[in-house]
């Protein structure tokens, strides 16, 4: 087997200089050059989980130095880390779906598998957010939340920020019924391209639409808006996808602001 990705970035994010960002594929080549699967789950052992976690960084240049991971729970929960001196240990038992800094060579990241990871940016005030957008996160407009949090807590102006959307589960993948639709009665419109009929009675949830008009309606310029045209369920080589597989991996996705 060949490996067709090594690393995925959201197109054009890494314009950006003073900031490193990627999403991690399923597979890697390990030291004995098999291919193997990131195991971020830690089912094996949490040494694996922390090894596999070290090893991706490493595909970017940032060396022993894993992400710092919030305890996400499908809530619009938000923390903000802004005391260098709180360790990787205490920030993994914070339940919260997004999490924001200021601080430099921190790497902050969010785990998915096909929720939409966003990443925010402030090129202006260098504050950076990781966010965990799944069906429940979008449905509490975590996005929205996450951007009024930069601007109270840091004084980011929505106009400024630039948002990655990344590798989730695509509008042409993402099946849900009548019921789960209801639950967005009022929030989008029932109409391409947030919804689409489908034949057999289901309907079609493009959460990656969702996502970006909540942006837009929090302020964002709809041109800072990048994202991933990739779909999870669309590629079981590359990702893995909850939807296709059930238990399954996870993509981790992080930005890591640098000094400037
Ligand atoms: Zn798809």
């Amino acid at each position: 087997m060949k490996l067709s990705v090594d690393v995925v970035r959201i197109n054009l994010f890494d314009n950006f200089s003073n900031l490193i960002h990627a999403s991690s594929p399923r597979y890697f080549k390990n030291t004995s050059d098999e291919i193997e699967q990131y195991d971020f789950v830690g089912r094996d052992s949490s040494e694996k989980k922390t090894e596999h976690l070290i090893r991706f960084m490493e595909t970017v240049k940032i060396k022993n130095k894993p992400p710092f991971l919030i305890n996400q729970i499908h809530s619009d929960e938000i923390f903000i880390l802004k005391d260098e001196s709180q360790t990787r240990e205490q920030v993994s038992k914070i339940k919260a779906d997004a999490i924001i800094t200021h601080l430099s060579e921190i790497p902050i990241g969010i785990f998915t598998a096909d929720c939409i990871p966003v990443l925010l940016y402030d090129p202006k005030l260098h504050v950076a957010a990781a966010i965990h957008a799944g069906r429940e996160g979008t449905l509490q407009g975590i996005v929205n939340k996450s951007i009024s949090a930069m601007k109270q807590e840091y004084g980011c102006k929505p106009q400024d920020l630039v948002a990655g959307l990344g590798l989730g589960i695509g509008g042409c993948c993402y099946e849900i019924d009548e019921k789960c639709l209801s639950s967005f009665e009022n929030k989008i419109p029932f109409q391409p391209p947030f919804v689409k009929s489908k034949e057999n009675g289901k309907f079609l949830l493009d959460l990656f639409a969702v996502n970006a008009q909540q942006g837009i309606d929090a302020g964002l310029l709809p041109e800072n808006i990048l994202r991933s045209e990739e779909c999870t369920f669309c590629s079981p080589m590359n990702y893995f996808s909850y939807r296709r597989e059930g238990k399954t991996g996870r993509i981790l996705t992080f930005i890591m602001l640098q000094p400037r």
